[in-house]
């Protein structure tokens, strides 16, 4: 199977990720951890797209592109995959037909801008073992502290008001256009990301099937 997370930013699409993976198997390719990784090491690629990154901005099609033709030839992904993050532009998503025939289904997570914005600044991750956590939303058992690992939660460089406001403006215009491109396909899930997070994961399941 292969899927494709679309939502924007603190829609829930990691959470849902997380829950689809532990389902059916699948590899779980986030476009945002792998620039993160790079950016943590320090890497010329790290240092290249840093500030697009904290601008809120995307990074080029072509670089992003190239990044995940390598990724989806890995063995974990024979058995399918959930990309979270990409396509994040049509000339991403077309890309991303030519490579694999075409996709099975396109989840789009829709969530209305107030409550992103707010989800975004209390959003919280753990440095070690990836795990996401939201004050508001999905907190951790104890305040700060990662339930799986007991590690100190983090916040991402990007989860501000400014770098937040400018992302869900790059949502609307550069990757909010999928949702048609893969409703004219018929591989278009909709599900209202302010239902709750169990009921967004039963709706998905639902749609998926065993
Ligand atoms: P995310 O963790 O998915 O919110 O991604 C964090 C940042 O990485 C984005 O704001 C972009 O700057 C960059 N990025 C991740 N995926 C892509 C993509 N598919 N195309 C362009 N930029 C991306």
């Amino acid at each position: 199977m292969k899927l494709v997370l679309i939502g924007a930013p603190a829609a829930g699409k990691g959470t849902q990720a997380r829950k689809l993976i532990a389902k059916y198997g699948l590899a779980y390719i986030s476009t945002g951890d792998m620039l993160r990784e790079e950016v943590a090491k320090g890497s010329e690629l790290g240092l290249k797209v840093k500030d697009i990154m904290s601008s809120g901005s995307l990074v080029s099609d072509d670089l992003i592109i190239a990044i995940v033709k390598e990724r989806i030839k890995a063995d974990d992904c024979k058995r399918g995959f959930i990309l979270d993050g990409f396509p994040r532009t049509v000339v991403q998503a077309e890309k991303l037909d030519e490579l694999i025939g075409s996709i099975d289904k396109a989840i789009y997570i829709n969530c209305p801008d107030e409550v992103l914005l707010e989800r975004i600044t209390a959003r919280e991750t753990c440095p070690k073992c990836g795990a996401s956590y939201n004050r508001i939303s999905v907190p951790s058992k104890v305040p700060g502290i990662c339930d799986v690992c007991g590690e100190h939660l983090t916040q991402r460089k990007d989860d501000t008001v400014e770098a937040g406001k400018a992302r869900l403006a790059t949502f609307h215009e550069q990757s909010e256009p999928l949702v048609a491109y893969y409703k004219k396909q018929g591989n278009l899930f909709e599900v209202d990301g302010m239902s709750g997070v169990e009921n967004v994961t039963n709706a998905i399941f639902a749609e998926l099937g065993d």
